[in-house]
C-alpha cells in the first residue's frame, strides 16, 4: 500500500517531543488541521518557574490567539523605553508601548489548550526509526510509539536533532547574562518610581543592562506584587565560561549551573564588578534577587525536515535573545508546519513546503541576533560587523533595535 493511500485511511498522527512552548503550539495547530497530536515531555512534573521575562511581538500574540487562549491579563504594558547613565539619570527616552510577560504565564496559557490524555509527562525520547511513511519512537524505559510524523520541539539541545543532524551544534556567542527577578515590594521607592514602569537600559562599554516589569508569582499583576526582570550581558571567553560552570561542590557542568549551586565567590565577584559600574537603581535590583547566569548560544540548520522528522522552535534554530523573539518564532514555526500539512494531503509535500518557507526565515532571525550582538564587541570580523558595533554604541540605536516589534519586516 502506498504511503499516501495508507494516510488517507484515518487521521494522521504526530508525536511531538517536548512539552514546552513550541510543542504546545504544534499540538494546538496540528489538531486544528485534523491531526491527532500527542506531546511527550521528559520532565516528570508540570513545567514551571523557568527563566523569567518574555517580551512579546505581534507574531506571538497572533499565535496565542489562533491557539484559542484567553489573552486577558497577558502581562504588563510599558509605554516607553529609557536609558540611564551611571548616576541613574535618564539620558534618553523612546515611546514604544509593548507587553511584557513571563515564561510561566505563557506556558500555563498554552498548557490549558491540551488535555492530560494527550500530554505525557515523564517520557524521555531516545531514538527514532523511519521506514518512509512511518516513524517509530523509542522512549527511555522501553515505551514505543508509532506515528506518521515526529516533531522535535525539544529545545536548543534537542535529542531529536542530535539523531537526525548530529553535526549541528549550538555555537557559543562569547557572552553570557546574569539574570534575576527582584520583587517590586523589595525595591527602593526611588527604583520603583524611576525605572520599574519602564523598559530600561544602561549600556556601559561592551555590556548591556536591561530591565522591565513582569508579573509576580502566580501571574500577580497588582501594583506592589510584580517583579522586575533584570538582565546583564557580559563578555567571557570559552575558558572563562568553563571556570564559571564549576559549581559550589567543585563539579564541572557543561553549559550552565543550577542557580542554588552557583559558587559564592563568583557571585561576590559579580557584585563587586556591578558596584563599580552600575547606576543605583540596577544595583538595587541586584541586591534583591537571586542571580543566575545563562551563556548565550545560537545556531541554524540547513534543513528543518529529515524524512518524517520535522524540527520546530529552538530545536530548529535558536537566535541570540536580543530580539526576544524565540516564543514568537516557536508559534510561527508551529503554525506554518500545521498549515502546510493541512494544505497538502501528501505529508512529504507538506513537510517540504514547511522547510522551504521557514528555513530561510530561521537563518534571517539568527543573522539578525548576531548583528545586534555586535554591541558587545566579540569576534568582529567584517567591515559590516565593525560598522554595526559603531552604530550600536549609540544608546538611541539600541533603544531602536533591541526587542522591537516587526524587526523582520526591516531585515533583508
Ligand atoms: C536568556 C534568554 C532570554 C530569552 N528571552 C526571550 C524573550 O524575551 N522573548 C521570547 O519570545 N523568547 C525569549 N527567549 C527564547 C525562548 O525562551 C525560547 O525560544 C523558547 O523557550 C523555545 O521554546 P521551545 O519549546 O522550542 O524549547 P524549550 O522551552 O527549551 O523546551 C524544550 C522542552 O523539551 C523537553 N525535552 C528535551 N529533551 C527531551 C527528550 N529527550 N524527551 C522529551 N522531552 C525533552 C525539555 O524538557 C523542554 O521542556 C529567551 C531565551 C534566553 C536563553
Amino acid at each position: 500500500m502506498s504511503a499516501a493511500h495508507s494516510e488517507h485511511r484515518g487521521k494522521r498522527r504526530a508525536i511531538i517531543i517536548g512539552g514546552s512552548m513550541s510543542g504546545l503550539f504544534t499540538a494546538a495547530f496540528l489538531r486544528q488541521t485534523g491531526w491527532d497530536a500527542d506531546v511527550y515531555e521528559r520532565s516528570k512534573i508540570e513545567l514551571v518557574g523557568r527563566g523569567a521575562g518574555i517580551t512579546t511581538h505581534p507574531e506571538l500574540i497572533e499565535a496565542l490567539q489562533k491557539s484559542g487562549v484567553d489573552l486577558r491579563d497577558l502581562g504588563i504594558t510599558v509605554e516607553k523605553r529609557i536609558t540611564l547613565d551611571r548616576s541613574g539619570r535618564v539620558i534618553g527616552e523612546k515611546v514604544l508601548p509593548q507587553i511584557l510577560t513571563s515564561w510561566d504565564r505563557l506556558q500555563r496559557l498554552m498548557r490549558a489548550t491540551i488535555d492530560d490524555a494527550h500530554y505525557h509527562l515523564g517520557h524521555s525520547f531516545e531514538r527514532v526509526e523511519q521506514d518512509g511513511s512511518q516513524v517509530l519512537m523509542h522512549f527511555a524505559g522501553g515505551r514505543r510509539e508509532r506515528a506518521d510524523l515526529l516533531v522535535g520541539a525539544d529545545g536548543i539541545r534537542s535529542s531529536v536533532r542530535a539523531q537526525v543532524a548530529p553535526e549541528i551544534q549550538p555555537i557559543y556567542s562569547g557572552y553570557y547574562i546574569w539574570r534575576g527577578a527582584p520583587k517590586e515590594a523589595d525595591l527602593d521607592p526611588s527604583t520603583r518610581s524611576s525605572i520599574f514602569p519602564y523598559f530600561a537600559f544602561y549600556l556601559p562599554e561592551r555590556q548591556q543592562v536591561i530591565g522591565y516589569p513582569i508579573a509576580g508569582l502566580d501571574n500577580d499583576l497588582r501594583p506592589g506584587h510584580r517583579r522586575y526582570n533584570f538582565i546583564w550581558y557580559r563578555v567571557a571567553d570559552a575558558a572563562e565560561l568553563k571556570e564559571m560552570c564549576v559549581d559550589a561542590n567543585g563539579q564541572q557542568h557543561e553549559h550552565s549551573v543550577p542557580p542554588p549551586l552557583i559558587r559564592g565567590d563568583l557571585i561576590a565577584r559579580m557584585r563587586a564588578d556591578a558596584s563599580a559600574i552600575m547606576p543605583p537603581q540596577f544595583l538595587d535590583c541586584l541586591r534583591n534577587m537571586q542571580p543566575f547566569f545563562t551563556p548565550i548560544y545560537d545556531f541554524s540548520t540547513p534543513q528543518l525536515v529529515f524524512g518524517r522528522v520535522a524540527l520546530v522552535g529552538d530545536a530548529a534554530s535558536a537566535a541570540r535573545p536580543h530580539m526576544g523573539f524565540g516564543m514568537a518564532k516557536a508559534g510561527a514555526d508551529a503554525q506554518e508546519l500545521a498549515q502546510m500539512l493541512g494544505r497538502h494531503d501528501d505529508t512529504d509535500r507538506g513537510l517540504a513546503a514547511y522547510n522551504r518557507i521557514r528555513q530561510p526565515i530561521a537563518e534571517r532571525i539568527v543573522r539578525h541576533g548576531r548583528k545586534l550582538g555586535a554591541q558587545l564587541g566579540v569576534n568582529l570580523q567584517t567591515a559590516e560587523d565593525q560598522a554595526m558595533w559603531r552604530l550600536l554604541q549609540d544608546y538611541r540605536a539600541m533603544m531602536d533595535w533591541i526587542a522591537v516589534p516587526n524587526f523582520l519586516a526591516a531585515t533583508p
